[in-house]
């Protein structure tokens, strides 16, 4: 079953496409200080090589601005500045070569700031993202609407409209709510008002187990019914965390192929160490992470094979040993200090 997914304008960030038939983008955020530019790439490269695909940082002050040449230049995926209410650090940043920006364009004090930025972004055909969030929504609309999906709508709107009286429309936009339902009425309302792509979140979502969770149901939900276009997860944890927990939702909807490690909760039928197994053949696979690939770890012989019939390679424990199996026939049976091994041996010669 796939995912019909909504028609959204498409917009380019570097050689990323965002948008139209793009692929769903995962993306984080530094938490280093950007002017410390050593560190910041030190993490942008941990981030990537986790499969983090657009980079965000923040641009607080000119010290970080001074910083983005010499980040850009290390790096290899696309760089968004985040900018708050100053309109010469959008300016500097797009000059620096980022290639998107993330603005309120109502925060930085005169429509005539805005088209300065926008005449810069124009030039060098660099999107803005408006993010407004429970936190940041239009004093006025908040009055008028409460912390309301329809307030948090209004609130982006209101920025959109001023991009658009400036007559720019690279844009994308995200509604974030640290309220699931909230978050999820709020993109699903600002999805039938525009066709500009959609970046999701669920913002401050919290420690790992609890922002995972959050995160997993609000984006995954919007996504199964087609809205959203690229993501990001927020925990307060190391973002490289972020990125593997939106690797692991785009692919449990089928939006994204890759390695998927199949293993059974064990019961009283379990006789070896199955959690420990699990782990190290999830470790022992990590070179397979874009590959479409399937491996089941189950806990017994009686019931694992054919639980596991769809796995394109698996184990199954038996008494102090286990067999291998290839798409539910049996391979081999292997003592279970082997069975690790052997089943990582058996695979890498049949997929490489
Ligand atoms: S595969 Fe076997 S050990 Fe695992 S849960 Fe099923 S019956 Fe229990």
């Amino acid at each position: 079953m796939s995912i019909l997914r909504r028609k959204t304008r498409s917009l380019r960030l570097g050689d990323i496409g965002v948008g139209g038939d793009c692929p769903i983008t995962i993306q984080s955020m530094t938490n280093t200080q950007t002017a410390d530019s050593k560190a910041t790439i030190k993490q942008i490269r941990e981030l990537q090589a986790a499969g983090c695909e657009i980079i965000r940082v923040t641009v607080n002050h000119q010290e970080a601005a001074d910083a983005l040449p010499a980040i850009i230049n290390s790096i290899s995926i696309p760089l968004i500045a985040d900018i708050h209410f100053d309109h010469k650090l959008a300016i500097a940043a797009i000059n620096a070569g980022v290639d998107g920006l993330r603005l309120n364009p109502g925060n930085i004090g005169s429509e005539l700031k805005v088209q300065e930025v926008v005449a810069a972004a124009r030039e060098r055909r660099v999107p803005i993202r408006i993010g407004v969030n429970t936190g940041s929504m239009d004093k006025d609309i908040y009055q008028k609407y409460g912390v309301t999906a329809e307030g948090l709508v209004e609130s982006a709107l209101k920025h959109v409209h001023i991009l658009e009286r400036a007559g720019y429309e690279e844009m994308k936009i995200s509604v974030k709510a640290s309220n699931v339902p909230l978050m999820l009425a709020s993109y699903r309302l600002l999805s039938k008002r525009v066709d500009y792509p959609l970046h999701l979140g669920v913002t401050e979502a919290g420690t790992m187990l609890r922002g995972t969770v959050k995160s997993a149901m609000g984006i995954g939900i919007l996504l199964e019914e087609g809205i959203g276009d690229t993501i990001r997860v927020s925990l307060t944890s190391d973002p490289v965390y972020e990125v593997n927990v939106g690797r692991q939702i785009l692919l449990a909807l089928g939006l994204r192929k890759g390695l998927e490690v199949i293993s059974c909760p064990t019961c009283g039928r379990t006789e070896i160490d199955l959690v420990k197994i699990a782990e190290e053949v999830e470790a022992g696979l990590a070179e397979y992470r874009d590959k479409d690939l399937r491996v089941a770890v189950m806990g017994c012989i009686v019931n694992g094979p054919g639980e596991a019939r769809e796995a394109d390679f698996g184990l199954a424990g038996g008494k102090g040993d286990g067999i291998l199996f290839c798409k539910g026939e049996i391979v081999k049976k292997v003592p279970e200090e082997a069975l690790v091994a052997e089943l990582l041996d058996l695979i890498r010669s049949q997929k490489d």
